[in-house]
């Protein structure tokens, strides 16, 4: 039998259809394969996976000029190589406040003022704390302040206006910051709703200390919310003692057991606050304090070798200048020319992989997207 020349129409077309179908799946296959491969090449790689971010608020060049001129400690800024500028504006203010001044960061995107992480429709937009929860990084805040003022807020809640500072508390319950350490018992323990938030806290697995001593005990724990304040922390003209540097440091001890990698965000509150009242004792005592911490930072930075330090402002704070002193003119007198914030541009130090990025002039919103690009998140 000559099998070659006999043509049975039924088998050929089943064949035809077999084998288009067959090649369907290999091209879907193939499809997919590279589709996969061309989405793992856009999903940068990140070219850090530790961040220690510290803003002073309220932190222009006349706070640290002022105050570093007359410290006995070392200088932590001129540690700093990469040094950037960065435009503060907000979305309706040339003069931002501290809600849209780290919105900004946390979102990257410019906002009223006393916003926290919405943009200009009210909305809420991802943070980087959010981006890095999503890939199972570790996120902290340790800050001066309660742990639910403007500043520390923007980078866990979504909110129109930075007095909401109960239901700004209330954010921490969706997990995106493991570790929150400074003042703001009243809105854990205190509140007006009368919600037991450190029980609700505990359920999703903090662990959850609130007291009044302003005396820093640390505890283990890769998630804890502790609050060592009734609001903000006392001042350090007043006893905080060394409550920024311990925490930050512990804070950081907790966070690198996450081998994903961390940020964590230092925030020396009351440079501002100082500044407000126009004080430059206070200040002065509130930027040493930043100093010291910034120096922990750095050594252990220097040390470790992969982690990425930002040191900026989100404003600068009662138009601070440094007049001479008629007295002793080797001597300056600390001018403020308001009570409330100024618009001018505010210093970047960074060091470490990626700092290059934080070189030049921006708007404030470069920050955030400087951080998500080295952090490789979408
Ligand atoms: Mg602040
Ligand atoms: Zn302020």
């Amino acid at each position: 039998m000559n099998k070659a020349i006999i043509f049975e129409p039924n088998k050929f077309f089943k064949q035809l259809k077999k084998n288009v179908f067959s090649f369907g799946v290999i091209l879907l296959v193939l499809l997919a394969i590279g589709g996969s491969y061309s989405f793992t090449q856009k999903a940068k790689k990140p070219k850090v996976k530790k961040v220690i971010f510290i803003i002073g608020d309220g932190m222009g060049l006349a706070q640290i000029s002022g105050a570093m001129s007359e410290s006995t400690d070392r200088n932590a800024f001129e540690r700093f190589k990469v040094i950037g500028m960065s435009k503060t504006s907000s979305a309706d203010n040339y003069v931002t406040d501290s809600g849209a001044g780290a919105t900004v960061f946390a979102i990257g995107k410019k906002t009223f003022n006393y916003g926290i992480s919405v943009g200009t429709d009210s909305l809420p937009y991802p943070s980087l704390f959010e981006m890095m929860k999503k890939k199972n990084m570790a996120t902290g805040v340790v800050v001066t302040s309660s742990i639910t003022h403007a500043t520390p807020a923007c980078f866990y809640a979504h909110v129109s206006s930075r007095k909401s500072e109960d239901d700004i508390a209330e954010f921490l319950l969706k997990g995106n910051c493991d570790i929150a350490i400074g003042g703001g018992t009243k809105f854990i323990t205190d509140r007006k709703d009368k919600k037991n938030l450190t029980e609700l806290l505990q359920l999703n697995g903090f662990i959850v200390k609130t007291d009044t001593t302003n005396n820093f005990e640390p505890f283990s724990g890769n998630k804890q919310v502790y609050t060592l304040a009734y609001d903000g922390m006392k001042r350090k003209l007043d006893g905080r003692n060394d409550f920024l540097k311990l925490a930050s440091m512990h804070a950081i001890s907790q966070l690198n057991n996450n081998k994903n990698g961390y940020m964590l965000m230092i925030e020396g509150s009351q440079v501002d606050w100082g500044g407000h009242a126009n004080d430059y004792q206070y200040m002065k005592t509130e930027l040493y304090d930043l100093n010291q911490t910034i120096n922990a930072v750095l050594d252990y930075a220097e040390k470790q070798g992969d982690v990425l330090v930002v040191v900026t402002a989100d404003h600068e704070t009662g138009g601070l200048s440094l007049h001479p002193n008629k007295d002793d003119k080797k001597q300056f007198t600390a001018n403020y020319s308001t009570s409330g914030h100024s618009g001018i541009m505010v210093p970047v130090f960074a060091f470490g992989p990626g700092a290059e990025l934080f070189g030049g002039i921006y708007e404030n919103t470069q920050i955030h997207y400087n951080f998500k690009q080295l952090l490789g998140l979408e």
